[in-house]
């Protein structure tokens, strides 16, 4: 039985109760009337139902489409701003004992380089993307309990928090790793992590069984349920999100806004972020063998929506996207992206030998992260390596309350600011200096307290004096 309050997978993930809400939006898409009054219901701000949400996914009438593009660009001004989180994944290790057929860690994958960094190694990338200038990382790993137990991920966010090279810092690590026990994400959570992410892969669960015939992973319910063991476990902030392209995409859409409902129901707080990947080509992996490949178009009217029904969830696009995509997608709710990645084992320090593929998937946006901050800037967003947040015990509801009161727009947006001086001074080629100054100048209007004007003032001086890691 559908109970979003159960923590039970099957229960808060009922496969009738999204049967049903499909079978209603099909039946709805051109009630026009209805769809009206969802959208005067999106308007109002505190985000829609999976039902009201699957209607709106459905419905295909132009100037609908249109309004709930319109809306979304709306809520991502009204609560993010213009500012766009960016990090970069770093790969520890591709041993993997599951069998993910998409997926070219997979254990049968005979020819992928097979390869897990050591700490001198971790040490070594983390250089490489402190020199480049992040200051946010997503760690990856495949999931096998002998080369890569939580002890040696433990050590690793350890090793990447200890390095302080010239003026570049790790300052938050986000931790996505196979599902794991509410011990271990307490440990993650001693660690000192921010966000812990776990895509779903897909919600469908016969599907799910199919697409992870082997290994730890096949457990739908183990799985499904991790978010809630990670809460248990004291970790405030979780990434949910779904490998578009598994399973058809308004079944996953509703699994999707289903399993956000759950969290809020049992732990009074959403996800903190949502993912939206889609499958690529990757080592012996062929994404044209996989039926529910999505359009572009499709896959931005999934992103408007997702902004519309959880308007204070962040929004993440990786690299597998291109570069025309993630422009048409961050005018539609994206907050965070990531700049300049390498999906291999290893590859930031020193280039990858063309031998020794170790990588998951192709990335289809290979420029630098110089060029990405220039590109957000020219199309007037501020890009920003804030993580004063989680730093500031700003997490879980007391992060939504703080973007629900608008109040980011004195907080997050100076933080922006000042994360963006850094990098300027820092890293930045001339051309990027010279717009960002620009950009600075002009965005320092926009903070509305005077008090946090002022102060924000005071401290872009003093980075350019030499002080770093200033924020509110
Ligand atoms: N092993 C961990 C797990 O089981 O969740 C870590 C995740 S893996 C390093 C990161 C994500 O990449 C996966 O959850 C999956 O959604 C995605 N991925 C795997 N193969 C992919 C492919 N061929 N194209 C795009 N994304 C892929």
């Amino acid at each position: 039985m559908y109970d979003p309050k159960s923590l039970k997978a099957e229960d808060f993930i009922n496969h009738e109760e999204i049967l049903e809400t499909l079978d209603y939006a099909e039946a709805n898409k051109n009630n026009l009337e209805l769809v009206d009054s969802i959208l005067k219901k999106a308007e109002e701000r505190k985000g829609l139902s999976h039902r009201d949400a699957s209607v709106l996914l459905a419905c295909e009438d132009e100037e609908r489409v249109q309004k709930m593009y319109a809306l979304a660009e709306q809520f991502k001004k009204d609560f993010y701003g213009n500012r766009i989180v960016l990090f970069a994944p770093l790969y520890l290790s591709n041993y993997c004992v599951n069998g993910c057929v998409y997926c070219p860690y997979h254990m049968k994958n005979k020819h992928i380089c097979r390869k897990k960094l050591t700490q001198e190694e971790v040490k070594k990338e983390v250089i490489a993307l402190q020199d480049m200038g992040h200051k946010r990382l997503a760690i990856e790993a495949g999931e096998d309990p002998v080369n890569n137990p939580i002890e040696y991920i433990l050590e690793c966010i350890n090793t990447i928090y200890s390095i302080k090279h010239k003026n570049g810092a790790i300052r938050r690590v986000n931790v996505n790793i196979a599902a794991t026990t509410v011990e271990n994400y307490r440990k993650l959570k001693e660690a000192g992590i921010g966000t812990y992410i776990l895509f779903q892969e897909t919600y469908h669960k016969e599907s799910y069984e199919k697409l992870h015939p082997t290994g730890p992973k096949h457990n739908y319910a183990y799985h499904t349920e991790a978010m809630d063991r990670a809460m248990e476990g004291g970790i405030d902030d979780v990434g949910l999100g779904v490998l578009f392209g598994l399973e058809l995409y308004k079944y996953e859409f509703a699994g999707l806004l289903m399993h956000a409902e759950h969290l809020e129901a049992v732990h009074g707080v959403g996800p903190h972020t949502i993912s939206v990947p889609r499958i690529k080509r990757a080592d012996d992996i062929d994404p044209s063998t996989f039926d529910n490949g999505i359009d572009d178009e499709t896959f931005a009217k999934i992103c408007a929506l997702i902004r519309i029904a959880v308007p204070y969830t962040g929004m993440i696009i990786s690299t597998r996207e291109s570069k025309k995509v993630r422009e048409k997608v961050l005018h539609l709710g994206v907050s965070q992206i990531s700049g300049a990645s390498r999906t291999s084992v290893g590859g930031y320090a020193e280039p990858e030998p063309e031998e020794d593929n170790s990588a998951q998937f192709d990335v289809s946006d290979n420029r630098t992260l110089d060029e990405v901050v220039h590109w957000l800037m020219e199309m007037k967003y501020i890009p920003s390596f804030c993580t004063a947040c989680y730093r500031e015990g700003r997490t879980g509801d007391r992060f939504m309350a703080l973007c629900k009161s608008k109040q980011i727009q004195n907080c997050c947006h100076p933080n922006a600011l000042l994360t963006l001086r850094e990098y300027l001074n820092d890293y930045a080629s001339e051309d990027t200096k010279r717009i960002g100054e620009e950009l600075i100048q002009r965005e320092l209007q926009n903070i509305p307290n005077p008090a946090a004007r002022e102060t924000c003032e005071k401290r872009l001086a003093m980075i350019n004096d030499g002080k770093r890691d200033l924020y509110f």
